[in-house]
């Protein structure tokens, strides 16, 4: 392990030797997912219970310890970071880190995004957009407002779309997320593919991972994303395509619309060995992967000193424990998730 790390982050002077992340597998971990808040406006059915408990404030880094944070993980080869949660833009001076982050864009840092249920978009977009963000994913699952407001429970569907015309407006390119749910919008997907291509965004579609307690049977909600696409083809033209945005997602191009189309699919087909990612919480626990319940505490480290040598050495531990893959499998017998924890914690 290299120990002659120095610290890093805007009081301190840059790494000089800093060594970049390779986990057992040989994968470079180039890619931080931070979840700023595990909290939301919203409760969409199969992300989260209706009344949910949330992490005490009191436990939380502060904005300044994330964004010292992100910088370790920068000067360690990251050259990606999204915000999400939760909802990111529910946390209080969250625009305060996006500008931190935002000056690392061209110095180690080459993109900084986020995902978001679009609700506090329509305040934000500029900001976003002066702060250095390009991209963001916004998620929506269907177009209809009674159907919107059922699955995200206290979700208002005009001002989602508010906020992306105001996100469209500000120069933000957007993607579109849609968790793919049987019985509710698998019907509606040529709609919202329509929809999203004519105004000029991809769409990724998403299968239901089986991520903490919820009230509804996730086995219910599943569709495998293989019976989607079948049903796009008759009424599409679906073309594999080699684009990347270094997520896991797969792309077909849409001959009728000229889009792009991606399609995450956890379950019916691991993307695991292309994997670059880890997953930060809001309370500094590292998650090597978001299929499994091993972690690792980088709040202690964190806050035992200012050198951030020893933060240092527990990313290494922790890289040095990231799984070759995850393992969805829900419990059927007992409709038990797979992994105890929502996806809020860890922001998907
Ligand atoms: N609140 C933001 C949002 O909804 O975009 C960011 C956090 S949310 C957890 C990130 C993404 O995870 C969303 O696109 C959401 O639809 C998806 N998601 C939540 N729970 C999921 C689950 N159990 N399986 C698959 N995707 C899920
Ligand atoms: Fe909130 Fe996003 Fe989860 Fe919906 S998917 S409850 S918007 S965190």
């Amino acid at each position: 392990m290299n120990t002659r790390v120095g610290t890093i982050g805007t009081a301190s002077p840059l790494v000089a030797d800093a060594h970049p992340m390779i986990d057992p597998f040989g994968r470079a971990v180039t890619y931080l997912r931070v979840s700023v808040t595990d909290r939301c406006d919203f409760r969409c059915t199969y992300c989260m219970a209706e009344n949910m408990t949330f992490l005490p404030k009191k436990d939380l880094l502060t904005l300044e310890e994330l964004d010292r944070l992100c910088s370790a993980f920068i000067a360690r080869g990251v050259s990606k970071i999204r915000l999400t949660g939760g909802e990111p833009l529910v946390r209080k001076n969250i625009m305060y880190l996006v500008r931190q982050l935002g000056q690392k864009i061209g110095s180690g840092l080459d993109e900084l995004t986020l995902t978001t249920n679009g609700s506090q978009l329509s305040r934000h977009a500029e900001e976003l957009y002066d702060c250095g963000v390009r991209r963001i994913n916004v998620s929506v699952d269907t177009l209809d407002p009674d159907k919107f407001r059922k699955i995200t429970r206290w979700g208002d569907f005009a001002k989602v779309m508010e906020g992306i015309d105001a996100a469209q407006k500000a120069g933000l390119k957007i993607k579109l997320n849609a968790v793919a749910l049987k019985d509710f919008n698998d019907a509606e997907m040529p709609e919202l593919l329509r929809f999203a291509h004519g105004r000029g965004m991809d769409l990724t579609v998403i299968e239901t991972m089986p991520m903490g307690e919820i009230e509804e049977d996730r086995t219910d909600q599943y569709l495998p994303l293989s019976k989607l696409r079948a049903d796009l083809e008759e009424q599409f033209t679906l073309a594999d395509i080699d684009y990347q945005t270094g997520g896991p997602a797969r792309y077909v191009r849409v001959e009728e619309t000229g889009g792009r189309l991606g399609f995450i699919t956890p379950m019916t087909h691991n993307f695991c060995e292309s994997c670059n990612r880890v997953r930060l919480t809001c309370t500094g626990t590292l998650y090597m992967c978001l299929g499994q319940n091993d972690a690792a505490d980088l709040r202690a480290a964190l806050r035992a000193t200012e050198d951030d040598a020893l933060l240092h050495a527990a990313i290494d531990e922790a890289i040095t424990r990231k799984p070759k893959g995850h393992d969805f499998i829900i419990d059927r017998k007992h409709n038990r998730p797979a992994v105890a924890r929502h996806m809020s914690v860890t922001g998907g």
